[in-house]
């Protein structure tokens, strides 16, 4: 199950927010559909142009949001994540 961009409760983890974003079906070939990690500054809604830390840049309407697990991530977007590497800060 997926839900807008607009409706998502964004989950706060701190001070880093952030969404698990990926295209919605039909928008770009099967091996574009990853899920990307998608950055929000705090306090503000989602931008027009989601952009993923991998740089990849999504529009807000050809996106979907997913639970963590869903799909197959970006690995890129994987690498870049900080606590992805060894957990501490
Ligand atoms: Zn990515």
């Amino acid at each position: 199950m997926t839900v807008s961009v607009e409706q998502h409760p964004v989950a706060s983890q701190g001070d880093a927010v952030s969404l698990l974003v990926r295209y919605l079906p039909g928008a770009v070939g099967l091996r574009r559909r990853v899920v990307h990690v998608v950055p929000l500054a705090p306090g503000r809604g989602a931008p027009t142009v989601l952009v993923a830390r991998c740089g990849e840049e999504i529009g807000r309407d050809l996106a979907e949001v997913v639970d963590p697990g869903v799909g197959s991530p970006c690995s890129v977007c994987l690498l870049l994540a900080p606590t992805a590497s060894t957990g501490h800060k």
